[in-house]
């Protein structure tokens, strides 16, 4: 470690939520909309990302989604 910083990890804002990532994706499922992070794995969804909801605090893979 040559600055003392464990990681380089720029801090994410507190008030960002999952809403605003560019990470984000849309499933649907049947009627319902199912909501997945494309940037975090899981090992208990089917297709193997992590199930998120829109008004989760932001993590620090967060990248802005520019329109
Ligand atoms: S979990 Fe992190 S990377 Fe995934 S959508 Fe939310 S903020 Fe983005």
């Amino acid at each position: 470690m040559s600055n003392g910083k464990l990681f380089d990890i720029d801090p994410v804002p507190v008030t960002e939520t999952c809403r605003h990532c560019e990470h984000r994706q849309r499933h649907q499922c049947g009627g319902s909309i199912i909501q997945y992070c494309g940037a975090r794995k899981s090992n208990r969804t089917y297709n193997g990302l992590l199930k998120i909801k829109v008004t989760d605090q932001a993590c620090p893979l967060f990248k802005k989604k520019v329109k």
